[in-house]
């Protein structure tokens, strides 16, 4: 994997950002390698709160591992961050760097501090299905519009609507969530 984001540097990827997925009892010994790994190769690492997308469904509350917690280890054990400057909202991460300038980090704090209310995702599946949110439990069947025939503008219209229907937000929070049935490795990105 190293010498992966070391050629992708090489050939003028840039920014490059290596994801880690964040779970309490079984990755707060990577944190603060992981931090120093952002300064050694110069990219950013970001931090992922572990969300309820996973396939065998173990999820629970407890076993994620808060993005503020991450941030307080690295900064009393590498140094402190600085946010970085433009924040756009509509982004997951909120992005800092190492004081002395090396090395930045994003953390994605999708469970303890949801950004739903500014959220403008929506994914298109490997196998043509919309979704308006990771945890959609409905899907617009894409490829069957064009397999079917469909115009451009029947997949505008469709898309149009499955964006309309984007709801407030995941609720991971509340009694009232749902798991979706398709788990991250089948959604992207
Ligand atoms: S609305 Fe859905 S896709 Fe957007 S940030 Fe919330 S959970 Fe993620």
């Amino acid at each position: 994997m190293l010498e992966s984001i070391r050629v992708a540097k090489r050939v003028g990827f840039d920014p490059v950002k290596v994801n880690a997925v964040a779970m309490r009892g079984f990755t707060e010994a990577d944190i603060v390698p992981l931090g120093r790994l952002a300064r050694e190769l110069d990219v950013e690492v970001r931090f992922i709160e572990f969300m309820p997308l996973d396939a065998e469904n173990r999820w629970e509350r407890e076993r994620v591992l808060f993005a503020q917690e991450i941030y307080d280890r690295l900064t009393r054990e590498i140094m402190p961050l600085v946010p970085l400057d433009g924040h756009d909202p509509k982004t997951p991460a909120q992005e800092f760097q190492f004081q002395d300038g090396r090395g930045r980090i994003g953390l994605i704090a999708s469970v303890s501090q949801p950004f739903c209310e500014s959220c403008n995702r929506f994914r298109l599946t490997a196998d043509g299905k919309l979704r308006n949110c990771l945890f959609a439990h409905d899907e617009t069947d894409i490829k069957a519009i064009l397999r079917g025939g469909g115009t451009d503008e029947d997949v505008a219209d469709a898309v149009r609507k499955t964006i309309a229907a984007k709801w407030e937000g995941h609720q991971i929070n509340t009694a009232r969530f749902i798991q979706p049935e398709r788990p991250m490795y089948l959604i992207g990105g």
